[in-house]
């Protein structure tokens, strides 16, 4: 199954991913750990990307498209994925259909996670991930049972640089709405979404999605 992870920055996509990929045993394509990664390489590549994502601003298409465009074409795509925080604007979505186009492929279905702006961008400065199991905690609303240590893992925690100044959030919430919120017609006008309440507890969240998941299965 080919699934895609819609919704504004802070909506639980990475949070409800692990899920997913725990449920279905598909691969978890994220562009935003893809670039995290490169950067942490130093690539340059990374170097590149990183001017952009401390910004606030999209990454170039040409760049996203290329990296996913590789990434579907691995072995471990074969069976179905779970593209997360792709695609981002209308020049991605149309990309995308074309890459799954030649790979006799297809968007199954499209899930859509609704978050209210505020409660946003308290989730977003709250946010701290493992950057090893990408499991994802909040300091208030999903705290790790130990301190700054990864629950699943082991591994410490860490905030991302791009959540910690307010004027940086916001802007990648104005970038959201400006670029990615058209694609929610887009996957409407072609039969494949699915709209989730986002704003319930975690557990709620993943039930709605498998759900949805159920009834495309
Ligand atoms: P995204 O990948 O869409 O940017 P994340 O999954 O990283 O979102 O979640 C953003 C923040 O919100 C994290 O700190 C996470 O722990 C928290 N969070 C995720 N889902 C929920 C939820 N249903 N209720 C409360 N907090 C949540
Ligand atoms: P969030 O869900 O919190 O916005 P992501 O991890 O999806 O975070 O993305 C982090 C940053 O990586 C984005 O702000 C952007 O700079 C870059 N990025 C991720 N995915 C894309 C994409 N599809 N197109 C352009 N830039 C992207
Ligand atoms: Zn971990």
């Amino acid at each position: 199954m080919n699934i895609i992870l819609m919704g504004p920055p802070g909506a639980g996509k990475g949070t409800q991913a692990v899920l997913i990929v725990e449920e279905t045993g598909v691969p978890h394509v994220s562009t935003g750990d893809m670039f995290r990664e490169a950067v942490a390489n130093g690539t340059p590549m990374g170097m590149e990307a990183k001017k952009y994502m401390d910004a606030g601003q999209l990454v170039p298409d040409e760049v996203t498209i290329g990296i996913v465009a590789e990434r579907l074409a691995q072995a471990d795509c074969a069976r179905g994925f779970l593209l997360d925080g792709f695609p981002r604007t209308q020049r991605q979505a149309e990309a995308l259909d074309r890459i799954l186009h030649d790979l006799g492929r297809k968007v199954d279905l499209v899930l859509n996670i609704e978050v209210p702006t505020e409660v946003l961008v308290q989730r977003m400065t709250g946010r701290i991930t493992c950057p090893n199991c990408k499991s994802v905690y909040h300091l208030v609303f999903q705290p790790p049972q130990q301190q700054g240590v990864c629950d699943r893992c082991g591994h410490a925690l860490q905030q991302r640089s791009d959540d910690t100044a307010v004027e940086t959030v916001r802007k990648r919430l104005e970038v959201y709405e400006a670029e990615t919120s058209p694609l929610v017609d887009y996957y409407g006008r072609q039969g494949v979404l699915v709209t989730i309440d986002g704003q319930q507890g975690r557990d709620q969240v993943f039930s709605a999605i498998k759900a949805a998941l159920g009834r495309n299965a």
